[in-house]
């Protein structure tokens, strides 16, 4: 990188680096980190400087768990409004998961289908996950090679019949399949037979519907993986983690040396149980927003290191599908733009730090898919960042949101935490929650 002329330098009183907070100018060539200097380093000739006085400049974040429905689905969200979103909201890369659009992620075929839709309307960086179903183990190892980050399953239903669940034993096929070639199992970790004992009682009312899906279902279906990936030592994420009563279960098995990743997301993290009013479906996702009790036990499951990362699980629908009752409403909550302000409101009220947030958020989802140029703000990776107002506040707006559907559970919060620009590969993406031109590239897993 020596010999290329830096172009730009950013400059805050406060830049979160692996090292630490600190006063710092970051030098900028070809889309890249060549340095981070002294805060009263000298602009290089023929460099543009951008000096953003005290706001936090930190490394843009890593959303690993976005659902684009696109093509297929797209009247429920689609990569030029997804990844717009994900601008405005200080996300910088995206992956996106193998299901709701049409067709799946479930064969290189596909796959393409997919990379060639999103190409010209990405606006941050979008890479892939594959899809595991139970007829498509052949499938795995070429999706591998052609660069998806690794699979999804689901052990109970997804929610979409052209994506069927694995069952144990289809389960350890395809992992055994997976871990042949080194790669990662990522899982919806709810156990069928626990859910179809559970009391079904569909209506208007929210105990209702958390009585359906409790957390034994989760607890159950992640101590089987666990057992799983220990047998064939392999590789698993357990996704969206709303149980607390699977911590214990998780962090022996990390002490163990099994090799298990876990995310949680901003609305088990900030939304209770106790406050979803009767009828409000857009608070719907599985497994579901529970008790504030629980919510306790996952942020300090974040603190000791058993939680790695909180990503947003953005899965949309059109507004008519996320009515009625809590058994029939599309089960997902919108949250790409708002999941920054929304997890460093919590973190700030419960005294973790911007370092924190930027841990979750940004470098622990980089590295669980490899993302070796993404995930800080040092020399030799990817300029991208997100500029943040950390002490200034807004009330959620829904007609503010560049999503497709303007449905969001966070209506009407203030949060702290303004985002006043995202820089993808030292451009400018979003200028104060307004997307620019799309400049986003296409991601292939590596090595
Ligand atoms: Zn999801």
């Amino acid at each position: 990188m020596a010999d290329v002329a830096v172009e730009l330098v950013l400059r805050s009183t406060r830049v979160i680096t692996p090292g630490g907070t600190r006063a710092a100018s970051v030098a900028v060539a070809a889309g890249k980190i060549t340095a981070v200097l002294a805060h009263d380093a000298e602009v290089p000739a023929g460099a543009r400087l951008e000096d953003f006085g005290d706001d936090v400049l930190l490394p843009g974040l890593v959303d690993t768990h976005v659902h684009v429905n696109d093509p297929g689905r797209t009247e429920w969200e689609g990569f030029w409004t997804a990844t717009r979103a994900a601008a405005a909201g200080g996300i910088t890369t995206i992956l996106d998961m193998p299901l709701n659009s049409l067709p799946p992620t479930t064969t290189v075929d596909h796959l393409r289908i997919k990379q060639d839709v999103a190409r010209a309307k990405a606006h941050v960086d979008v890479g892939f996950w594959g899809g595991a179903l139970p007829d498509n183990v052949k499938d795995l190892r070429p999706l591998h090679d052609a660069g998806v980050y690794g699979f999804k399953c689901f052990l109970s239903p997804s929610g979409v019949e052209e994506f069927p669940q694995l069952d144990q034993e289809r389960l350890a096929t395809s992992l055994a399949e997976i871990t042949g070639f080194g790669g990662l199992l990522i899982v919806h970790a709810e156990d069928p037979h626990h859910l179809e004992s559970a009391p079904q009682n569909p209506g208007p009312k929210y105990a209702d519907f958390l009585a359906s899906r409790p957390r034994d279902a989760e607890n159950t279906a992640i101590q089987n993986l666990i057992d799983q990936a220990r047998r064939l030592n392999a590789r698993v994420h357990v996704l969206h983690l709303s149980s607390s009563d699977a911590l214990p279960l998780i962090a022996a098995a990390k002490a163990e040396g099994v090799r298990i990743t876990v995310e949680s997301c901003p609305h088990f993290l900030t939304l209770t149980a106790e406050e979803v009013p009767d009828g409000a479906t857009e608070f719907k996702c599985c497994p579901p927003i529970r008790e504030a009790a629980n919510q306790d036990l996952l942020w300090d499951a974040l603190a000791d290191g058993t939680i790695d990362c909180v990503v947003s699980d953005h899965s949309p629908s059109t507004a008519d599908l996320k009515t009625g009752d809590f058994a029939t409403a599309w089960g997902g909550i919108s949250s790409l733009q708002l999941g920054l302000p929304a997890i460093w409101t919590e973190a700030r009220r419960r005294g973790r730090t911007l370092e924190d947030v930027v841990r979750w958020m940004s470098a622990a989802p980089a590295a669980l898919a490899g993302l070796d140029a993404k995930g800080a703000i040092e020399a030799g990776r990817d300029a991208d960042f997100a500029v943040l107002a950390p002490d200034e506040t807004f009330t959620v707006d829904p007609a503010e949101l560049h999503h497709r559907n303007q449905v969001t559970a966070y209506a009407g919060k203030t949060l702290y935490g303004v985002v006043k620009s995202t820089w993808l590969r030292g451009t400018r993406i979003a200028d104060h929650g307004t997307p620019t031109e799309p400049t986003g590239r296409l991601l292939e897993r590596q090595n």
